[in-house]
C-alpha cells in the first residue's frame, strides 16, 4: 500500500491523500487505478475553474466571480495572471453536475481527525448551534455543572443551548461531575446528548473531577466534545514533537478516538486557519448536522473555504511553516532574542507570549523582544502601519514571538518614531 501510495507521489498530493487513494485502487481490486484515483481526489478539491457557460452569476461556480481583490492562494497562485477566478465551490467535475461546498474540505479535515466525516461552518459558536438544533432540539442534553461557560465573544452554554431548542440538563457540581451523573440523567431523562465544554478560557483547580470521554462514551446518547481550541492532534506530527506548553490540550483525533461521537472546534485558534467552525466526527451525525435547515445560514463562502483547504494541506504536508500560527509558535527563543539584539532600539528582553483567544489559560510561551522605559502605546499605535504593544507597569514591552521577521524594520522604525516623539 505504502509503495502504491509512493508510486503516484508525482500527482503532488499529500502522503495521507496518496495513501486514500492507494486505498481505494486496492479496495476496487484495481492497483493501477491508483494515479486515477488521486487524479480524482485531486479534482474533488476546490480549485479554479474556467466559467465558458455564459452566465455571469454561476451557482455552482461560485456566483460573482472572485477578483484580485480577493483570495490569492489555492484558489489561485496565478491570480495576477488571471485576475478573474470562477471555481467548482458547488460543481462536481467528475460528473458535471451540481456538488457540494462541503464536500472539498471534508475529506481533507476528515483524514487529519481520524474522523468519518467533517462539515465547515462559519465559526464554532454557529457549529455547536447546529449540533444541538440539529441532533437534540426538543430533548435534553446533558452539561457539566461545572462546563456552563462564558466563552469569549458573550458564547454563553446555557444561552446557545436555548436557541438550539434543546433543553439543558444541568448534572454533577460545579467541581466535580462523574461518569455517573450523567448516567443518572440518561437513566430517567429524554437525554439526545451528552455535552462536554473544554474550559478554553479559565481553569477550575483543587478538589476537581470530570468525567472522561472514554466513560462517557459507554453510557449510550452520543458524546459530542465542544473542543473550541482546535488542537487537530496531540503529538503534533507537523511540528514534529509537541510543545511543553500545549501539555494537557485535548486534540482532535484523540477526543474522537476516545468515543466521542462529534467533536466542534474553531478555525481559527490553534488550528491557525480562517475564522470557521469545524464539526468532525460520524458521518451519519454529520450529515444529519449537514442536512438541518440551518447550516444553510450557517455555511462558508469560498474565500473561507480556500483558505481552510490551503492550511489543511499544509497539515498533511506537515508543512508547519505554512501555517503563520505554528511558524511563529515554534521559532526558538535564542533567535528572538538575536533579532530583538539586531533591531538597534530599546532594551533587549526575555519576556513570555501567550497563545491567546482564551486557548491555554494560564500556560506561557517562552519568548524574546524588547523593553522601553514609560509607556510608548499611543506613539507606537500611530505609526503607519500601527504597532501593537504591551505596557507593564511603566514599561513597554514588543514581543519578537508575534512580529514575522520582514516587520522587524517596522517595529525598529515605529521604536525610533516613538521615542523622538517623546523626546
Ligand atoms: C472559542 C470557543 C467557542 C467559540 O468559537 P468561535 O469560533 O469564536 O465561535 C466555543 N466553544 C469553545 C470551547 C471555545 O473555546
Amino acid at each position: 500500500m505504502n509503495d502504491l501510495a509512493l508510486s503516484i507521489a508525482d500527482t503532488g498530493l499529500p502522503h495521507p491523500l496518496l495513501v486514500i487513494a492507494a486505498r481505494a485502487a486496492i479496495a476496487a481490486g484495481d492497483p493501477d487505478s491508483a494515479a486515477s484515483e488521486a487524479q480524482r481526489l485531486r479534482r474533488s478539491l476546490l480549485g479554479p475553474a474556467v466559467n465558458a457557460t455564459g452566465v455571469l452569476l454561476h451557482t455552482n461556480l461560485g456566483r460573482a466571480p472572485l477578483g484580485n481583490q480577493h483570495s490569492r492562494s489555492a484558489l489561485g497562485p496565478d491570480l495576477d495572471d488571471h485576475p478573474v477566478r470562477f471555481s467548482n465551490l458547488e460543481f462536481d467535475l467528475a460528473s458535471g453536475r451540481r456538488g457540494s461546498r462541503a464536500a472539498h474540505a471534508s475529506l481533507l479535515l476528515a483524514t487529519l481527525t481520524g474522523a468519518e466525516a467533517a462539515l465547515v461552518v462559519n465559526n464554532c459558536a454557529a457549529a455547536v448551534t447546529l449540533v444541538l438544533a440539529a441532533l437534540a432540539r426538543g430533548r435534553g442534553v446533558a452539561v457539566s455543572r461545572g462546563e456552563l461557560v462564558e466563552i469569549g465573544g458573550g458564547f454563553r452554554v446555557p444561552e446557545v443551548m436555548e436557541q438550539s431548542g434543546a433543553r439543558l440538563v444541568e448534572v454533577g457540581t460545579t467541581n466535580r461531575t462523574r461518569a455517573a451523573d450523567y448516567l443518572a440523567a440518561a437513566e430517567r431523562d429524554d437525554i439526545a446528548l451528552l455535552l462536554k465544554v473544554h474550559p478554553s478560557n479559565y481553569r477550575i483547580t483543587g478538589f476537581t473531577e470530570e468525567a472522561a470521554v472514554t466513560e462517557l462514551a459507554k453510557i449510550g446518547p452520543p458524546v459530542v466534545s465542544d473542543l473550541g481550541s482546535g488542537l487537530l492532534d496531540e503529538r503534533c506530527p507537523w511540528l514534529g514533537e509537541r510543545p511543553g506548553w500545549l501539555t494537557g490540550e485535548p486534540g482532535a483525533r484523540q477526543t474522537l478516538a476516545a468515543g466521542a461521537a462529534l467533536v466542534t472546534f474553531s478555525g481559527d485558534k490553534l488550528m491557525g486557519g480562517p475564522q470557521a467552525g469545524i464539526i468532525c466526527g460520524t458521518a451519519d451525525l454529520v450529515a444529519a448536522c449537514a442536512a438541518h435547515p440551518l447550516m444553510r445560514a450557517f455555511r462558508p463562502g469560498s474565500l473561507v473555504l480556500d483558505a481552510l483547504q490551503s492550511v489543511a494541506m499544509a497539515y498533511l504536508r506537515r508543512d508547519a511553516d505554512a501555517i503563520p500560527f505554528w511558524r511563529m509558535a515554534r521559532v526558538p527563543v535564542d533567535e528572538l532574542a538575536e533579532r530583538a539584539e539586531a533591531l538597534g532600539v530599546g532594551r533587549p528582553s526575555r519576556t513570555t507570549a501567550l497563545a491567546g483567544a482564551g486557548s491555554l489559560p494560564g500556560q506561557e510561551i517562552p519568548s524574546a523582544g524588547i523593553e522601553l522605559d514609560g509607556d510608548y502605546a499611543a506613539a507606537l499605535r500611530a505609526f503607519d502601519p500601527p504597532v501593537i504593544a504591551r505596557v507593564n507597569e511603566q514599561t513597554t514591552v514588543l514581543d519578537l514571538r508575534t512580529v514575522d521577521p520582514a516587520d522587524d524594520t517596522v517595529v525598529a522604525a515605529a521604536v525610533r518614531d516613538a521615542l523622538e516623539g517623546q523626546s
